[in-house]
């Protein structure tokens, strides 16, 4: 069966999109632990991600690299704290936390709620980055 990742790739599932290509995805993370918080997966479904082959990764962080550039240019923050984990999903996924302390990127922490509008209004601000830079 297809991960929650790939029907959001494919439509089936909504999300808030930040940005595509041929190969990658990148949309907020419904639970997020900061504003900004964002995901990037490969459109190639494998659950770890270092089953990627060498060229897949590489483009997953290259690609990442780009919208942490527009996270960090729309979302006050110091930095962007990047995390793998995928605990919950088995779809290799990269986090993107815009931190300005270390408790920032504790996984640990109650995640933040936000509106659908507020949702939006974030990933508006990173695309809009995205298209400037
Ligand atoms: P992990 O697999 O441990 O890296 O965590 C998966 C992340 O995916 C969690 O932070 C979830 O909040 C996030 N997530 C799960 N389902 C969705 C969804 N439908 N839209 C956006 N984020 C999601």
């Amino acid at each position: 069966m297809a991960s929650v990742f790939t029907r959001i790739i494919n439509g089936e599932i909504p999300c808030y999109k930040v940005a595509e290509d041929d190969r990658y995805f990148a949309f907020l993370d419904i639970n997020p632990l900061k504003e900004g918080h964002t995901l990037v997966v490969p459109k190639y479904e494998t659950d770890y991600v270092f089953d990627l082959d060498n060229d897949q990764l590489a483009g997953l962080i290259l690609f990442s690299k780009k919208i942490a550039a527009a996270i960090k240019a729309a979302i006050p923050c110091t930095r962007i704290g990047v995390a793998i984990l995928g605990l919950e999903v088995p779809h290799a996924h990269i986090h993107l936390v815009p931190m300005n302390s270390m408790e920032d990127v504790n996984f640990k922490n109650p995640k933040l709620k936000f509106t659908s509008e507020e949702f939006k209004s974030t990933a508006e601000k990173i695309k809009d980055k995205l298209i400037s830079l």
